[in-house]
C-alpha cells in the first residue's frame, strides 16, 4: 500500500486552488507533476554547481560531471541497458527517435524499402519515419488494430517482407492505454534480423522496463513523463547497432579529433551528444528516477492499476459515456466520449471544477481516424492520484450529462 497523504504532500503544485476548487490533475499521460526533491535537485545545480560538464579542470565542472554522468548510470540501471555506453542523453522520446531516423534510419533505408510502425503512434513516431522513407523513396507500413486498441499480430506478420528495414512500435498508447505485446513482435523481427525500436513514453512512468528481457534494438522515452523535468529525454540502443551508426548533429564533445581536412569521432555514448546538454534537467531526472525507484516500480503498478479498475467500472455506469480503448492490458489511461457533448467542452467544465484532464487528437490523428473521431477527453493517472478525485470527476460527469 502506498501511503498516498506522503506522496501528495511530495508534490507542491497539487496543493492549490484552480478556479475555486481544489486541483484534481489528470493529464499525466501529457506530463507528469514533479516532487519537491526534483525541483530542489534543479535549484541546487544552478545555486551550487552550475557548470559545463566534461570539459573543465575545476571543482565546479567535476561536480557537475559528476552528478550528470551519475543520471547516466542512474537510466542504465532504471531500463537495466547493460552498459552506460548504451544510454544517450537527448532532449526526449521526440528528438530520440528523430535521431534514429536520421542515422540509423539514412544509413540503412534504401529505394524501395520499408518501416513498419503501428496504427496507434504518437505524431512522433509517425513524421520522422514518413520524412526519411520520403527522402529515400521508401514506403511507412501500418500494423492494423481491432476494434479494442490491440495490434492485430497475425496483419503485423502479413507486413514483413525483405525489405523491412525496421519496426518501430508504442510500447503503451498514449491515447488508448493499451500495453502492446512488444516482446512478442520484437521475437517476429528479429526472426529476420529486423532492428525493433520501442517508443517507451508512456511505458516507462507506469511499469518495470527491463531493455534486455525484452531485447528491443532502441528503447526511448521522456524525462517529464516520469516525474522528472522537461526537455530531458533518452535514447537507449544496443551497442552493436550504436557503434555502426554515424553521428546525428556534429559540434562540440562527440569529436576525437578535428582538422580542416577531417573529422574523427568520439566514443559512444558521447558520439550522439554534440553540443552542451541539457544538464541541470539531466542531473534532477537521477533524483527523479531515486524517488520512483523509492516508492517502487511494482507497488506504482499496482496502484494505478486499482485506479484504473475503479474509473473504468465508474465510467461503465454512465450510460451516455463510450470508452475507447478496451483492450485486455491497459495502464492508467482512459479515452472517452459522451454522447452528445463535445470533448473540448467537457474538458472546458470539468475545468471549471479544478479537474485537468486532456482533450483533443492527443497526437495520434491516424488513429482518431481509424475509430473515425476528431478526438475523446482523456483522464490519466500517476501514484499521487486517489479514488476520490476519480469520484469527483465522475460526479462532475453526472451534473454536466444531466444539464445537457
Ligand atoms: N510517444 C508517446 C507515446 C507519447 O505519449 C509522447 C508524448 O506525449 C511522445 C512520444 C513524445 O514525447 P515528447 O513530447 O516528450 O518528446
Amino acid at each position: 500500500m502506498l501511503d498516498l497523504e506522503k506522496i501528495r504532500k511530495d508534490f507542491p503544485i497539487l496543493n492549490q486552488e484552480v478556479n475555486g476548487f481544489p486541483l484534481i490533475y489528470l493529464d499525466n499521460a501529457a506530463t507528469s507533476q514533479k516532487p519537491q526533491v526534483v525541483i530542489d535537485a534543479l535549484t541546487d545545480y544552478y545555486k551550487g554547481y552550475n557548470s559545463n560538464v566534461h570539459r573543465g579542470a575545476h571543482t565546479l565542472a567535476d561536480r557537475a560531471t559528476g552528478k550528470f554522468e551519475a543520471t547516466r548510470t542512474a537510466v542504465k540501471e532504471f531500463i537495466n541497458a547493460s552498459s552506460t555506453e548504451e544510454v544517450i542523453l537527448t532532449k526526449g522520446t521526440t528528438e530520440a527517435i528523430n535521431l534514429v531516423a536520421n542515422t540509423y534510419g539514412r544509413q540503412n533505408i534504401k529505394e524501395g524499402d520499408e518501416v513498419i510502425i503501428s496504427t496507434m503512434e504518437h505524431h512522433s513516431n509517425i513524421v520522422p519515419w514518413q520524412m526519411i522513407c520520403e527522402e529515400k523513396g521508401a514506403k511507412v507500413k501500418v500494423m492494423p488494430i481491432n476494434d479494442d486498441g490491440e495490434i492485430i499480430f497475425e496483419e503485423f506478420q502479413k507486413l514483413i517482407t525483405p525489405k523491412t528495414k525496421l519496426i518501430s512500435v508504442v510500447h503503451v498508447s498514449n491515447v488508448l492505454g493499451t500495453i502492446n505485446e512488444v516482446e512478442k513482435i520484437i521475437e517476429e523481427a528479429h526472426k529476420y534480423n529486423i532492428p525493433v525500436l520501442i517508443d517507451g513514453a508512456q511505458s516507462s512512468p507506469h511499469f518495470n522496463v527491463d531493455v534486455q528481457k525484452m531485447d528491443c534494438d532502441f528503447y526511448v522515452f521522456s524525462s517529464h513523463k516520469v516525474y522528472g523535468p522537461t526537455g530531458m529525454g533518452v535514447l537507449y540502443g544496443k551497442k552493436a547497432i550504436l557503434e555502426e551508426m554515424p553521428p546525428f548533429l556534429g559540434g562540440g564533445e562527440m569529436i576525437k579529433e578535428v582538422t580542416f581536412e577531417k573529422t574523427t569521432f568520439n566514443a559512444l555514448p558521447f558520439k550522439f551528444e554534440a553540443g552542451t546538454p541539457n544538464i541541470g534537467d539531466t542531473i534532477a531526472l537521477k533524483t527523479a528516477l531515486d524517488y520512483v525507484n523509492e516508492i517502487g516500480k511494482d507497488n506504482i503498478a499496482k496502484h494505478e492499476e486499482d485506479l484504473l479498475e475503479y474509473c473504468t467500472a465508474a465510467f461503465q455506469g454512465i450510460k451516455r459515456l463510450k470508452i475507447i480503448g478496451t483492450a485486455k492490458k491497459k495502464v492508467s489511461v482512459i479515452s472517452f466520449l459522451i454522447d452528445g457533448i463535445h470533448p473540448f467542452d467537457l474538458g472546458m467544465m470539468l475545468d471549471a471544477k479544478g479537474i485537468a484532464i486532456r482533450t483533443g487528437h492527443h497526437c495520434a490523428q491516424p488513429l482518431m481516424n481509424r475509430f473515425g473521431i476528431d478526438g475523446t477527453a482523456r483522464a490519466s493517472f500517476a501514484i499521487y492520484n486517489t479514488k476520490e478525485e476519480i469520484d469527483q470527476m465522475v460526479e462532475s460527469i453526472h451534473k454536466i450529462i444531466a444539464r445537457f
